[in-house]
């Protein structure tokens, strides 16, 4: 991120603008909707600019800027649509430390002016660095028509009631009254009334909101999926963007954390490969603890959270410490890396049962039902595998298997970084180690890659 986004209190700030023609109206424009004081430098206005400068209240100066007008100054934008004056203006702004922005030319400004959709107080400010107007305009439109006109008129009146709210404890509670206000109430006081009841609604609903007894906390057990964020089930996108707490596998993806609540508590448990791990007791004490203070914890799982996620486990400890709990299911890496190979985990007339296994259990390598894996067309998911390979081979063999039985690989399911491997139970080991995967891997017994590489879904174009 090369151009951070900040909101610049701009009140009763001089805020000028060097420039005139179209360019410099439309800056103008759009400065109006600030409550900066906006100074216009133009030797020669035309009709147009003048006319709005006049009727807006805004200083015209029928002369270029100096140096002597830049001191105090919060922003300087160059609007002459014209290259000289334009690099005059900015070394002038340069040179006496105010900010700059020239118009339509982002190598040469200090900021940039993104594209905005107003519901004053709320806005939302939409950048690309430049690289992409075409997307800043679409995601502007689609906000535009997302965003409900009243969102603002709710804002401004949530504004002056902010001090009254805080009679209601911080975290939850709060966040409750507000969500009701901006979600519920207000909008239906706002059709009914106007928003001349929107004053009396808040009072309202604010001691309706003192009189309820406090929302217990809760855990939810929540599934986060192979990686990717669009395999978040709309459950659990629900459930982070409420979150309290999170406390999450160190397996899950940085993108999904993203769309947690930002303020949020996070923590990282669990195990990474065979590196540091928390224990499963303080795993359990830490949702117990965070619920008992009220909390909404989401405990996020990587995968689906029932498998080989030691679900079990932390139910029981909910169950004994009388915390309500519930699981949101989601999509398992097996699941996952058959799409990222295009085949069908289960076939008529090859296999009428798949077995979702682990190489590993608490004694070290886990031992299986190898007769029945070894079989033609048996298809097994076998999670936490990498190091077992040499191990599930000789099993394999030993009963019976087809040294040609095919192995896919999949690395990073449904990630970025996703990589695909198609060997076979006699070269697994050797192949294994030759690619030498860093990420986590599912190894599908019995599945060959359906075409290699498989097209990832194409869902970029969706947007357009
Ligand atoms: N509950 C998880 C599994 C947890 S065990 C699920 O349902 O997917 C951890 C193992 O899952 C890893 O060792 C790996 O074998 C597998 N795994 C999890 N995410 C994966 C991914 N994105 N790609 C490949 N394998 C993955």
């Amino acid at each position: 991120m090369r151009h951070f986004p900040i909101f610049l209190d701009l009140a009763d700030r001089r805020v000028l603008i060097a420039g005139t023609g179209a360019v410099a109206e439309a800056k103008l424009r759009l400065l109006l909707k600030t409550t900066a004081r906006l100074e216009l430098y133009a030797p020669e206005p035309e009709a147009a600019l003048r006319e709005l400068a006049e009727a807006q209240g805004v200083a015209l100066h029928r002369r270029p800027l100096t140096a002597a007008d830049l001191p105090g100054a919060a922003l300087v934008y160059a609007a002459h649509g014209a290259a000289a004056p334009d690099a005059e203006t900015a070394a002038l702004a340069r040179a006496a430390g105010v900010l700059v922005n020239v118009v339509d030319d982002l190598e040469a400004s200090d900021f940039i002016t993104p594209a905005l959709v107003d519901r004053d107080p709320v806005t939302v400010a939409i950048g690309t660095e430049g690289t992409a107007p075409v997307l800043a305009r679409a995601i502007k439109a689609e906000m535009e028509e997302r965003l409900p006109q009243h969102l603002g008129t709710l804002a401004g009146a949530a504004r002056g009631f902010r001090g009254a709210a805080e009679a209601l404890p911080p975290g939850r509670a709060r966040r409750d009254f507000w969500t009701d206000f901006h979600f519920r109430t207000g909008p239906l006081v706002l059709e009914r009334e106007g928003e001349g009841g929107l004053d009396a609604a808040l009072a309202a609903l604010l001691a309706r909101h003192l009189a309820a007894a406090p929302t217990p906390g809760r855990v939810d057990l929540v599934s986060a999926g192979p990686g990717d964020p669009d395999l978040l089930t709309l459950r659990a996108r629900r459930l982070l963007d409420r979150a309290d707490v999170v406390i999450h596998d160190r397996l899950v993806a940085p993108a999904i954390l993203e769309l947690a609540r930002r303020e949020a508590t996070f923590v990282a448990v669990g195990k990474e490969g065979f590196g540091p791990s928390t224990a499963q007791s303080d795993i359990n004490a830490l949702m117990i603890d965070h619920a008992r203070q009220g909390a909404h914890v989401v405990r996020l799982k990587g995968g689906d959270a029932s498998i080989f996620g030691r679900l079990d486990e932390e139910i029981a400890a909910l169950d004994g410490a009388g915390i309500d709990w519930a699981v949101t299911p989601g999509v398992t890496a097996a699941s996952a890396a058959a799409a990222a190979i295009g085949a069908s985990l289960t076939q008529r007339a090859r296999n009428s049962d798949l077995r979702l296994m682990t190489a590993h259990d608490l004694k070290g390598y886990a031992e299986q039902d190898w007769r029945a894996l070894a079989r033609p067309g048996a298809v097994a998911a076998i999670y936490m595998g990498k190091r077992a390979a040499r191990f599930v081979q000789g099993r394999m063999l030993m009963h019976g298997a087809d040294p040609g039985t095919p192995v896919t690989l999949v690395e990073n399911a449904s990630l970025p970084a996703q990589r695909i491997l198609a060997s076979r139970l006699d070269r697994l080991p050797a192949d294994l180690a030759q690619a030498a995967p860093t990420g986590p891997v599912l190894m599908l017994m019995g599945l060959a890659p359906r075409r290699a590489p498989v097209a990832r879904p194409a869902l970029i174009e969706e947007m357009a």
